[in-house]
């Protein structure tokens, strides 16, 4: 079981963050979110998600 966010539900999946222009970090997580999808690892693929989420929340 992978951990779940606070103030997520499942019910509607949020729409995935893109990259910042400009931004390397942003641009980093995206490429390997794009090659976990790629290997079929959609677990990896969410976390990513999650990381990508929290960066731009901290970052931005
Ligand atoms: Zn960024």
């Amino acid at each position: 079981m992978t951990q779940q966010p606070q103030g997520y539900t499942l019910s509607e999946p949020p729409a995935e963050p893109s990259a910042q222009t400009g931004c390397s970090a942003c641009l980093s997580l995206v490429v390997a979110r794009q090659n976990a999808r790629s290997r079929g690892d959609y677990s990896g693929v969410s976390d990513l998600n999650v990381k990508l989420r929290r960066h731009q929340r901290e970052a931005h």
